[in-house]
């Protein structure tokens, strides 16, 4: 299948090279041509999640030299559990726990499906290939993990100083060996905006063959559908009727795949979009116009986005307003909603969710709480990356996952970095 930039002005492009571009010429995010569509047949036989996802993104990767690495690729990638577990028989709410993979967050799905699609496209030459990529917190521990001694990779990242939770600060800097990261004097924004002067110095791009790992890169979106699909299909084998899902939302790029599953004809129900206080897509689904602001800080901090870089996405997808308003909506919760929310999750439920998830949690219960068909929450998240939040709330430790517990035993090391180009510039080149 060949992609196009929502932006229009590219030509088509192979799926392959879009996903080692990121981001296309125009400046815009790859999308299909054309979404495909599938009829449950195609995933007869089909029962894990590696085989469902391998159904799934066969149309995609078609024609593409990828095509024939695609199963091993999703086996590779989807190595860990995605369960769908009840909450709460009555109210007909099931936790979707995306958080089994390595670095406890539902990024190790992209990051790793992305570094299995770059170890299989050979750079030419076999030059070394450097991995740039600015994180707000969760994105870098998976993008560092999932290249982690890979031959051929280097990996640089760059976060913000102090902004990140003490545990997410831990996993981007317990790797070392071909993983570089530099804590940033400034916010995220200024990390982004450094990663995105690398990309524009046309010197530095060729001397390191820098290439992204940011969330907008296809390579990580198109994985993201399997556990929608896979959830779903189960879901729909087990009692016949569609699964709907609330979604903890920041960028969009995990609710965007849980759109295309949905046309692509998957049989998933309802999809609604939960925000903390960043309130963009609130507004917009509200009926205003889609008007960016500057993020605000909360305690669910990897959904601190005031201009979601994937909405760009759905405005291809649906152009007009009021088609996205029929398909989908938006709630938003302030930080004191997320934590009474987690304490009543842990006293009522017995069950402990990252502040995230929380977000899920509480517009299931706030805007959907009288509906008894089954809803999905999605946990995002690991609570136990989240302990300072979480703890106090509870008012008992979070036990750690075996993977996360290896990650933080491991010594830390990372580099101050100013928030300025030119020093960014000289610690990459001093390397080479
Ligand atoms: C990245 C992240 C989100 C937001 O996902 P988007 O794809 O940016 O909408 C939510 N929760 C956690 C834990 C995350 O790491």
């Amino acid at each position: 299948m060949n992609l196009i930039s929502t932006r229009g002005d590219t030509v088509p492009t192979p799926i392959h090279e879009a996903i080692a571009r990121g981001l296309a010429p125009d400046g815009g995010l790859y999308v299909p041509t054309a979404l495909p569509r599938l009829e449950l047949e195609a995933f007869a036989g089909a029962s894990t999640l590696p085989e469902v996802a391998t159904a799934l993104l066969q149309p995609f990767f078609a024609g593409s030299p990828l095509a024939p690495e695609l199963a091993a690729m999703c086996r590779d990638a989807l190595a860990f559990h995605v369960p769908l577990v009840a909450v709460d028989h009555q109210r007909d709410t099931r936790l979707l726990e995306l958080f089994h993979g390595p670095t406890a967050a539902f990024k190790d799905v992209g990051a790793r499906f992305l570094a299995a699609c770059f170890a299989r496209l050979p750079a030419p030459g076999n030059e070394r290939r450097t991995i740039l990529v600015a994180t707000s917190g969760d994105t870098g521990g998976a993008v560092a993990d999932a290249f982690f001694q890979r031959d051929g990779f280097d990996v640089v990242i760059l976060y913000p100083n102090g902004l990140v939770a003490p545990r997410q600060a831990h996993l981007l800097s317990c790797y070392g060996e071909n993983v570089r990261t530099f804590r940033v004097a400034g916010t995220f924004d200024d990390c982004q905006r450094l990663a995105k002067q690398a990309f524009r110095d046309t010197e530095l791009t060729a001397a390191l063959r820098l290439t992204s790992a940011n969330s907008i890169s296809a390579g990580r979106l198109l994985p993201q559908m399997s556990y929608y699909a896979h959830s779903a299909l189960t879901f729909w084998r087990e009692h016949g009727e569609r699964l709907n899902y609330v979604i903890p939302t920041g960028n969009l790029g995990n609710a965007l795949a849980c759109l295309w599953a949905r046309e692509i004809g998957l049989p998933i129900g309802d999809v609604v979009l939960a925000t903390n206080s960043n309130r963009v897509l609130p507004e917009h689904f509200a009926g205003g116009d889609y008007t960016p602001h500057p993020s605000v800080a909360t305690i669910a901090n990897a959904m601190d986005v005031g201009d979601p870089s994937n909405f760009e996405r759905l405005a291809h997808l649906w152009p007009a307003a009021d088609e996205r308003r029929q398909r989908v909506s938006a709630y938003g919760v302030h930080d004191d909603a997320l934590r009474a929310r987690i304490r009543t999750w842990s006293e009522t439920a017995g069950v402990t969710i990252c502040p995230h998830t929380a977000a899920a949690a509480e517009v299931r219960e706030r805007e959907l709480g009288d509906e008894a068909r089954p809803w999905c929450v999605v946990a995002t998240a690991h609570p136990a990356k989240f302990e300072s939040v979480v703890e106090p709330i509870i008012g008992r430790a979070v036990p750690v996952p075996p993977p996360l517990e290896n990650l933080l035993a491991r010594q830390a090391t990372d580099e101050p970095l100013a928030p300025e180009f030119e020093a960014l510039r000289q610690q990459l080149r001093a390397d080479s």
